[in-house]
Protein backbone atom coordinates (compact mmCIF):
# COMPACT_ATOMS: atom_id res chain seq x y z
CA UNK A 1 0.00 0.00 0.00
CA UNK A 2 1.42 3.68 -0.97
CA UNK A 3 0.38 6.62 0.26
CA UNK A 4 2.07 9.55 -1.23
CA UNK A 5 1.63 13.48 -0.04
CA UNK A 6 1.03 16.76 -1.18
CA UNK A 7 0.16 15.14 -4.88
CA UNK A 8 -1.11 18.46 -6.98
CA UNK A 9 -4.30 17.62 -8.01
CA UNK A 10 -5.15 20.30 -10.61
CA UNK A 11 -4.28 17.18 -13.36
CA UNK A 12 -6.70 15.41 -12.57
CA UNK A 13 -9.18 17.50 -13.47
CA UNK A 14 -10.50 18.73 -16.87
CA UNK A 15 -10.81 22.15 -15.63
CA UNK A 16 -7.21 22.13 -14.27
CA UNK A 17 -7.54 24.15 -11.31
CA UNK A 18 -6.99 23.40 -7.84
CA UNK A 19 -4.78 22.72 -4.80
CA UNK A 20 -2.72 19.67 -3.73
CA UNK A 21 -4.30 16.62 -1.99
CA UNK A 22 -2.72 15.95 1.28
CA UNK A 23 -2.21 11.94 0.79
CA UNK A 24 -3.19 10.49 -2.78
CA UNK A 25 -3.12 6.90 -3.09
CA UNK A 26 -4.10 4.65 -6.50
CA UNK A 27 -5.31 1.45 -4.95
CA UNK A 28 -5.64 -1.02 -8.19
CA UNK A 29 -7.36 -3.79 -5.94
CA UNK A 30 -10.60 -4.11 -4.36
CA UNK A 31 -8.47 -5.43 -1.30
CA UNK A 32 -5.98 -1.87 -1.33
CA UNK A 33 -9.01 -0.15 -1.49
CA UNK A 34 -10.06 -1.45 1.55
CA UNK A 35 -6.90 -1.57 2.94
CA UNK A 36 -6.37 2.08 2.22
CA UNK A 37 -9.87 2.54 3.59
CA UNK A 38 -8.68 1.46 7.04
CA UNK A 39 -5.88 3.47 6.80
CA UNK A 40 -7.96 6.53 6.49
CA UNK A 41 -10.27 5.34 9.18
CA UNK A 42 -7.53 4.84 11.60
CA UNK A 43 -6.48 8.45 11.19
CA UNK A 44 -9.90 9.56 11.18
CA UNK A 45 -8.59 11.41 7.90
CA UNK A 46 -11.83 12.11 5.01
CA UNK A 47 -11.33 9.90 2.04
CA UNK A 48 -12.11 11.77 -1.19
CA UNK A 49 -12.18 10.01 -4.36
CA UNK A 50 -11.08 11.38 -8.21
CA UNK A 51 -12.66 9.61 -11.23
CA UNK A 52 -11.75 11.78 -14.35
CA UNK A 53 -11.87 14.84 -12.76
CA UNK A 54 -14.41 16.15 -15.18
CA UNK A 55 -16.91 17.81 -13.17
CA UNK A 56 -14.88 18.37 -10.37
CA UNK A 57 -13.62 21.56 -8.73
CA UNK A 58 -10.91 21.71 -6.27
CA UNK A 59 -9.86 24.22 -3.40
CA UNK A 60 -6.94 26.07 -4.64
CA UNK A 61 -5.37 25.58 -1.21
CA UNK A 62 -6.05 21.69 -1.50
CA UNK A 63 -7.92 19.03 0.37
CA UNK A 64 -7.43 17.88 3.97
CA UNK A 65 -7.74 14.16 2.89
CA UNK A 66 -7.03 11.02 1.25
CA UNK A 67 -7.51 11.08 -2.27
CA UNK A 68 -8.35 8.20 -4.21
CA UNK A 69 -7.72 7.50 -7.96
CA UNK A 70 -8.95 3.80 -8.92
CA UNK A 71 -6.41 2.14 -11.07
CA UNK A 72 -5.32 -1.48 -12.58
CA UNK A 73 -8.30 -4.08 -12.05
CA UNK A 74 -10.58 -0.98 -10.52
CA UNK A 75 -10.02 0.73 -14.18
CA UNK A 76 -10.55 -1.74 -16.33
CA UNK A 77 -13.84 -3.06 -18.56
CA UNK A 78 -15.17 -6.31 -20.18
CA UNK A 79 -18.52 -7.63 -21.61
CA UNK A 80 -19.82 -11.10 -20.13
CA UNK A 81 -23.28 -12.02 -22.01
CA UNK A 82 -25.22 -9.44 -22.49
CA UNK A 83 -23.47 -7.34 -19.36
CA UNK A 84 -20.76 -4.90 -19.48
CA UNK A 85 -18.44 -5.23 -16.38
CA UNK A 86 -16.78 -2.09 -15.54
CA UNK A 87 -14.29 -0.86 -12.99
CA UNK A 88 -15.32 1.92 -10.81
CA UNK A 89 -12.24 3.88 -12.24
CA UNK A 90 -12.51 2.72 -15.54
CA UNK A 91 -13.60 5.57 -18.39
CA UNK A 92 -16.65 5.54 -20.13
CA UNK A 93 -14.90 5.74 -23.37
CA UNK A 94 -12.99 2.42 -22.56
CA UNK A 95 -16.19 1.09 -21.75
CA UNK A 96 -18.09 2.00 -25.01
CA UNK A 97 -15.14 0.66 -26.73
CA UNK A 98 -15.70 -3.18 -25.28
CA UNK A 99 -19.19 -3.17 -25.86
CA UNK A 100 -19.18 -1.94 -29.60
CA UNK A 101 -16.42 -4.72 -29.98
CA UNK A 102 -18.82 -7.45 -28.42
CA UNK A 103 -21.51 -6.11 -30.70
CA UNK A 104 -24.05 -4.52 -27.50
CA UNK A 105 -26.01 -1.11 -27.82
CA UNK A 106 -27.44 1.04 -24.97
CA UNK A 107 -24.34 2.81 -23.50
CA UNK A 108 -23.72 5.34 -26.26
CA UNK A 109 -25.19 8.45 -24.74
CA UNK A 110 -22.11 7.56 -22.70
CA UNK A 111 -19.60 8.88 -25.17
CA UNK A 112 -20.45 12.29 -25.00
CA UNK A 113 -19.85 11.98 -20.64
CA UNK A 114 -16.05 12.61 -20.36
CA UNK A 115 -16.09 10.65 -16.96
CA UNK A 116 -15.89 7.11 -15.44
CA UNK A 117 -18.34 4.46 -14.46
CA UNK A 118 -17.75 5.26 -10.87
CA UNK A 119 -18.07 9.25 -11.20
CA UNK A 120 -21.27 7.95 -13.50
CA UNK A 121 -22.81 6.19 -10.32
CA UNK A 122 -22.04 9.07 -7.88
CA UNK A 123 -23.44 11.82 -10.70
CA UNK A 124 -26.38 9.61 -12.18
CA UNK A 125 -24.69 11.00 -15.33
CA UNK A 126 -27.08 11.46 -18.10
CA UNK A 127 -27.25 12.48 -21.57
CA UNK A 128 -29.93 12.24 -24.45
CA UNK A 129 -32.59 11.28 -22.36
CA UNK A 130 -30.87 8.09 -20.64
CA UNK A 131 -28.71 8.29 -17.43
CA UNK A 132 -27.17 5.61 -15.50
CA UNK A 133 -30.48 4.29 -13.27
CA UNK A 134 -31.22 3.04 -16.96
CA UNK A 135 -28.58 0.81 -17.73
CA UNK A 136 -27.00 -0.06 -14.64
CA UNK A 137 -27.69 -4.00 -13.06
CA UNK A 138 -25.95 -2.86 -9.65
CA UNK A 139 -22.67 -1.64 -8.08
CA UNK A 140 -19.85 -2.50 -5.60
CA UNK A 141 -19.66 0.08 -3.32
CA UNK A 142 -16.84 -0.29 -0.87
CA UNK A 143 -15.97 1.25 2.57
CA UNK A 144 -13.79 0.78 5.23
CA UNK A 145 -16.16 -2.06 7.16
CA UNK A 146 -16.45 -4.01 3.19
CA UNK A 147 -17.74 -3.81 0.08
CA UNK A 148 -22.03 -4.52 -0.66
CA UNK A 149 -23.81 -5.10 -4.18
CA UNK A 150 -26.31 -2.34 -4.69
CA UNK A 151 -29.29 -1.77 -7.52
CA UNK A 152 -30.38 1.30 -8.47
CA UNK A 153 -32.99 2.13 -6.01
CA UNK A 154 -30.70 1.03 -3.16
CA UNK A 155 -28.28 3.57 -4.84
CA UNK A 156 -31.27 6.18 -4.90
CA UNK A 157 -30.43 7.38 -8.40
CA UNK A 158 -32.29 10.70 -9.63
CA UNK A 159 -31.23 13.18 -11.76
CA UNK A 160 -27.86 14.05 -11.13
CA UNK A 161 -28.19 12.41 -7.80
CA UNK A 162 -27.29 9.35 -5.73
CA UNK A 163 -27.64 8.49 -2.40
CA UNK A 164 -23.80 7.64 -1.81
CA UNK A 165 -22.65 8.63 1.36
CA UNK A 166 -19.16 10.34 1.79
CA UNK A 167 -16.39 7.77 2.17
CA UNK A 168 -18.47 5.34 -0.06
CA UNK A 169 -16.36 3.94 -3.11
CA UNK A 170 -17.98 3.22 -6.13
CA UNK A 171 -15.15 0.14 -7.29
CA UNK A 172 -17.06 -1.68 -9.72
CA UNK A 173 -20.15 -1.44 -11.73
CA UNK A 174 -22.60 -3.96 -14.23
CA UNK A 175 -24.81 -2.11 -16.90
CA UNK A 176 -27.04 -4.39 -18.43
CA UNK A 177 -26.92 -3.78 -22.83
CA UNK A 178 -28.58 -4.77 -26.15
CA UNK A 179 -27.31 -7.18 -28.61
CA UNK A 180 -26.77 -4.12 -31.46
CA UNK A 181 -23.91 -4.37 -34.04
CA UNK A 182 -20.23 -2.54 -33.86
CA UNK A 183 -21.22 -0.57 -36.95
CA UNK A 184 -24.78 0.12 -35.47
CA UNK A 185 -23.03 1.52 -31.60
CA UNK A 186 -20.08 2.93 -33.81
CA UNK A 187 -22.58 5.45 -36.10
CA UNK A 188 -25.16 6.20 -32.79
CA UNK A 189 -21.77 7.34 -30.83
CA UNK A 190 -20.72 9.57 -33.83
CA UNK A 191 -24.00 11.03 -34.17
CA UNK A 192 -24.63 12.03 -30.45
CA UNK A 193 -20.93 13.08 -30.41
CA UNK A 194 -20.96 15.59 -33.43
CA UNK A 195 -24.60 16.78 -31.50
CA UNK A 196 -22.27 17.65 -28.58
CA UNK A 197 -19.34 19.11 -30.76
CA UNK A 198 -22.33 22.06 -32.31
CA UNK A 199 -23.49 23.41 -28.66
CA UNK A 200 -20.35 22.97 -26.40
CA UNK A 201 -17.09 23.87 -25.83
CA UNK A 202 -15.82 20.93 -25.79
CA UNK A 203 -12.22 21.76 -27.03
CA UNK A 204 -11.64 24.27 -24.08
CA UNK A 205 -11.49 22.84 -20.54
CA UNK A 206 -14.52 22.93 -17.91
CA UNK A 207 -15.83 20.86 -15.78
CA UNK A 208 -18.98 20.30 -17.93
CA UNK A 209 -22.24 21.72 -16.54
CA UNK A 210 -21.96 24.37 -13.47
CA UNK A 211 -26.23 24.30 -12.52
CA UNK A 212 -27.98 21.43 -12.67
CA UNK A 213 -31.22 22.71 -14.50
CA UNK A 214 -34.14 23.31 -12.34
CA UNK A 215 -37.66 20.98 -12.37
CA UNK A 216 -39.61 23.48 -14.68
CA UNK A 217 -38.99 26.62 -16.77
CA UNK A 218 -36.13 27.54 -19.06
CA UNK A 219 -32.42 25.59 -18.39
CA UNK A 220 -29.96 26.93 -16.48
CA UNK A 221 -27.81 27.87 -19.24
CA UNK A 222 -30.29 29.87 -20.88
CA UNK A 223 -30.83 31.84 -18.06
CA UNK A 224 -27.50 32.38 -17.67
CA UNK A 225 -26.90 33.51 -21.42
CA UNK A 226 -30.56 36.06 -20.76
CA UNK A 227 -28.89 37.53 -17.92
CA UNK A 228 -26.08 38.61 -20.32
CA UNK A 229 -23.25 36.55 -19.12
CA UNK A 230 -22.12 34.78 -21.94
CA UNK A 231 -17.79 35.37 -22.18
CA UNK A 232 -18.27 37.38 -18.92
CA UNK A 233 -14.78 36.84 -17.42
CA UNK A 234 -13.31 36.91 -13.90
CA UNK A 235 -9.91 35.98 -13.76
CA UNK A 236 -9.00 33.62 -15.59
CA UNK A 237 -12.38 31.68 -15.66
CA UNK A 238 -14.70 32.99 -18.56
CA UNK A 239 -18.76 31.58 -18.94
CA UNK A 240 -18.66 29.94 -22.36
CA UNK A 241 -19.27 32.08 -25.33
CA UNK A 242 -20.44 28.85 -26.50
CA UNK A 243 -23.02 27.51 -23.88
CA UNK A 244 -23.77 29.43 -21.12
CA UNK A 245 -23.93 26.75 -18.54
CA UNK A 246 -20.43 25.71 -18.90
CA UNK A 247 -17.54 27.39 -17.30
CA UNK A 248 -13.71 27.44 -19.48
CA UNK A 249 -10.41 27.80 -18.16
CA UNK A 250 -9.19 30.96 -20.43
CA UNK A 251 -5.42 30.28 -19.11
CA UNK A 252 -4.49 30.66 -15.82
CA UNK A 253 -8.10 30.13 -14.15
CA UNK A 254 -8.18 29.38 -10.18
CA UNK A 255 -11.08 27.73 -8.69
CA UNK A 256 -11.56 30.74 -6.52
CA UNK A 257 -12.46 32.72 -10.17
CA UNK A 258 -14.43 29.53 -10.83
CA UNK A 259 -16.75 30.09 -7.60
CA UNK A 260 -16.76 34.28 -8.18
CA UNK A 261 -18.27 33.35 -11.78
CA UNK A 262 -21.03 30.97 -10.76
CA UNK A 263 -21.96 33.25 -7.56
CA UNK A 264 -22.22 36.11 -10.02
CA UNK A 265 -24.33 33.98 -12.56
CA UNK A 266 -26.20 32.49 -9.67
CA UNK A 267 -27.20 36.04 -8.45
CA UNK A 268 -28.11 37.70 -11.65
CA UNK A 269 -30.37 34.51 -12.36
CA UNK A 270 -31.98 34.67 -8.97
CA UNK A 271 -32.67 38.36 -9.47
CA UNK A 272 -34.14 38.08 -13.01
CA UNK A 273 -35.67 34.67 -12.85
CA UNK A 274 -36.57 34.31 -9.05
CA UNK A 275 -34.75 30.80 -9.61
CA UNK A 276 -32.02 29.36 -7.03
CA UNK A 277 -29.42 27.58 -9.35
CA UNK A 278 -28.26 24.51 -7.72
CA UNK A 279 -24.37 23.12 -8.16
CA UNK A 280 -24.23 20.34 -10.53
CA UNK A 281 -20.00 20.28 -10.65
CA UNK A 282 -19.12 18.88 -7.00
CA UNK A 283 -16.62 20.65 -4.63
CA UNK A 284 -13.33 19.05 -3.26
CA UNK A 285 -12.34 21.07 -0.29
CA UNK A 286 -14.18 23.84 1.22
CA UNK A 287 -15.36 25.79 -1.43
CA UNK A 288 -18.96 26.73 -1.10
CA UNK A 289 -20.83 29.57 -2.67
CA UNK A 290 -22.26 32.92 -1.12
CA UNK A 291 -25.49 32.85 0.16
CA UNK A 292 -28.22 34.24 -2.06
C1 LIG B 1 -17.20 18.56 -21.84
C2 LIG B 1 -18.01 17.88 -20.74
C3 LIG B 1 -19.27 17.40 -21.03
C4 LIG B 1 -20.04 16.79 -20.04
N1 LIG B 1 -21.28 16.33 -20.35
C5 LIG B 1 -22.01 15.69 -19.41
C6 LIG B 1 -23.31 15.15 -19.72
O1 LIG B 1 -23.80 15.24 -20.85
N2 LIG B 1 -23.99 14.52 -18.75
C7 LIG B 1 -23.50 14.39 -17.49
O2 LIG B 1 -24.17 13.78 -16.64
N3 LIG B 1 -22.28 14.88 -17.16
C8 LIG B 1 -21.54 15.52 -18.09
N4 LIG B 1 -20.30 16.03 -17.75
C9 LIG B 1 -19.84 15.94 -16.35
C10 LIG B 1 -19.06 14.69 -16.00
O3 LIG B 1 -18.44 14.14 -17.15
C11 LIG B 1 -19.94 13.63 -15.33
O4 LIG B 1 -20.54 14.10 -14.15
C12 LIG B 1 -19.12 12.37 -15.01
O5 LIG B 1 -20.00 11.33 -14.65
C13 LIG B 1 -18.13 12.59 -13.88
O6 LIG B 1 -17.31 11.45 -13.83
P1 LIG B 1 -15.82 11.50 -13.30
O7 LIG B 1 -15.35 10.12 -13.23
O8 LIG B 1 -15.01 12.45 -14.11
O9 LIG B 1 -16.05 12.06 -11.83
P2 LIG B 1 -15.27 13.25 -11.12
O10 LIG B 1 -15.57 14.52 -11.84
O11 LIG B 1 -13.86 12.88 -10.91
O12 LIG B 1 -16.03 13.29 -9.73
C14 LIG B 1 -17.39 13.68 -9.66
C15 LIG B 1 -17.96 13.21 -8.32
O13 LIG B 1 -18.00 11.79 -8.30
C16 LIG B 1 -17.23 11.29 -7.21
N5 LIG B 1 -16.61 10.05 -7.67
C17 LIG B 1 -15.81 9.85 -8.74
N6 LIG B 1 -15.48 8.56 -8.86
C18 LIG B 1 -16.08 7.91 -7.82
C19 LIG B 1 -16.10 6.57 -7.39
N7 LIG B 1 -15.46 5.59 -8.03
N8 LIG B 1 -16.81 6.27 -6.26
C20 LIG B 1 -17.48 7.24 -5.58
N9 LIG B 1 -17.50 8.53 -5.95
C21 LIG B 1 -16.80 8.86 -7.07
C22 LIG B 1 -16.23 12.38 -6.89
O14 LIG B 1 -15.76 12.28 -5.57
C23 LIG B 1 -17.10 13.62 -7.12
O15 LIG B 1 -17.95 13.85 -6.02
C24 LIG B 1 -19.51 16.65 -18.73
C25 LIG B 1 -18.22 17.12 -18.44
C26 LIG B 1 -17.47 17.73 -19.43
C27 LIG B 1 -16.08 18.22 -19.10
Amino acid sequence: MQVEEHVALARYTTIGTGGPARWFARPDSTTELQAHLRWAREREARVEVVGLGSNLLVHDDGVDALVLKLSGELAAAHVEGDLLVMGGGAPNAVGLHRARAAGLGGFEFASAIPGTAGGGVRMNAGAYGRDWRDVLVDAVVVDADGARTLGPEELDLSYRHSGLAPGEVVAGVRFGLEPSTPDAVKAIAAELLAQRKSTQPTNKRTFGSVFKNPKEGPGAGRMIEECGLKGHRIGGAVVSPRHANFIENAGGATSADCIALMAEARRRVHERFGVELEHEVQFLGPLELPPL
